[in-house]
């Protein structure tokens, strides 16, 4: 029997249609612009996302760096949720290779408020700081539960921002399933962001790569930062393919995950699980346990019933629904974990 996989929704495995997809695709040398898919790729995101033009990335890691290097220079501010992706999982990437220097915006609702802006957004006509560049939204926010905010409440934050000459960047790893939770348009959720970063390898089942949309002049300038980083590559229309192909098929039925997630939250909660759900949830679910070692034997008891998942802190697990968990194995999971909490 398969483990039922809720680490995340990287884990899924290309199915045989995207296979035949690539296998299939037609290819040419990418950095000479010859790759007739990944062009397509590129052109069928920007118009998805209602941006000009975009650029095919390896990860959404290299995505969001690649942006940030667009965006700033060295000794220049990125304001920033605490609790966001970029900040907390990226190696420090913009510190390292770029001399940026985050500014981190306390973001308790998933996005950092104005006034959290504000706190951290000092006169750049002062010696004593550091000049912010740009804004980051993470949309939906992975740490925050999957939670996903709606246009409105990014339009608001990207005009504060204009208005204060600051850039705006969404780090949209998981923008689609906030599409379609909040039923919008994606390109509604990014109307006034001057560069986004979707990964074809959360929720859409593609087995890499990311996608950065803005303006075409953008994206000439991020191209050099993309050859810089080594993520200028070859025929890869092999992988682009795939990416086409998930974001043809694999956006509408995030709605099952996002039902799915709804499912196991609701069996955990009437188990007398401690269940954190996002205000606007999507495809995740946070649970706790009573202690440490309660939370230990709940991961040994649900390994051993091959229910997979991950801890997002010593007693705090963080469950993904995705397109290779069906609806009778998110039941299954969810009793498993069940059973597991009550003899732990
Ligand atoms: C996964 C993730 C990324 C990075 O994507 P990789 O392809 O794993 O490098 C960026 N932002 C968020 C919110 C993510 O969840």
């Amino acid at each position: 029997m398969f483990p039922i996989d809720l680490r995340s929704d990287t884990v899924t495995k290309p199915c045989a249609a995207m296979r035949r997809a690539m296998a299939e695709a037609e290819v040419g040398d990418d950095v000479y612009g010859d790759d007739p898919t990944v062009l397509r790729l590129e052109e069928e995101a920007a118009g998805l996302l209602g941006k000009e033009a975009a650029l095919y990335v390896t990860s959404g890691t290299q995505g969001n760096l690649v942006s940030l290097l667009t965006h700033c220079g060295r000794g220049e501010g990125v304001i920033l949720g605490r609790e966001t992706h970029i900040l907390n999982f990226e190696g420090g990437g913009m510190a390292c290779l770029g001399g940026i220097m985050p500014l981190p915006a306390d973001d308790p609702s998933g996005l950092p408020g104005i006034p959290e802006m504000e706190a951290v957004l000092k006169p750049a006509d002062n010696v004593h700081f550091v000049r912010a560049r740009l804004v980051c939204l993470e949309n939906t926010n992975n740490r925050r539960g999957g939670h996903a905010s709606t246009p409105r409440e990014i339009s608001e934050r990207a005009a504060w921002a204009h208005d204060r000459g600051l850039g705006v960047h969404i780090d949209g790893a998981r923008l689609f399933n906030a599409a379609v939770a909040l039923g919008v348009k994606p390109a509604d959720l990014v109307r006034d962001a001057d560069s986004v970063q979707i990964c074809l390898s959360k929720g859409l089942g593609a087995p890499m790569g990311s996608l950065v949309c803005a303006s075409r002049a953008f994206v000439e300038r991020a191209r050099f930062w993309r050859k810089r980083l080594g993520g200028g590559l070859r025929q890869v229309g092999i992988v682009a393919a795939a990416g086409l192909y998930a974001l043809r098929h694999n956006i509408e039925r995030l709605a099952e995950d996002h039902e799915n997630a709804r499912k196991i939250a609701s069996i955990l909660a009437d188990a007398g699980l401690d269940v954190f759900m996002a205000a606007r949830p999507t495809n995740m679910v946070y649970f706790r346990a009573k202690d440490v070692p309660s939370a230990d034997r709940i991961l040994e008891f649900c390994r051993r019933e091959r229910v997979v998942f991950n801890k997002s802190a010593p007693d705090t697990f963080r469950l993904v629904t995705h397109l290779d968990v069906s609806a009778e194995a998110a039941l299954e999971a969810a009793s498993v974990i069940a059973r597991a909490a009550r003899s732990a």
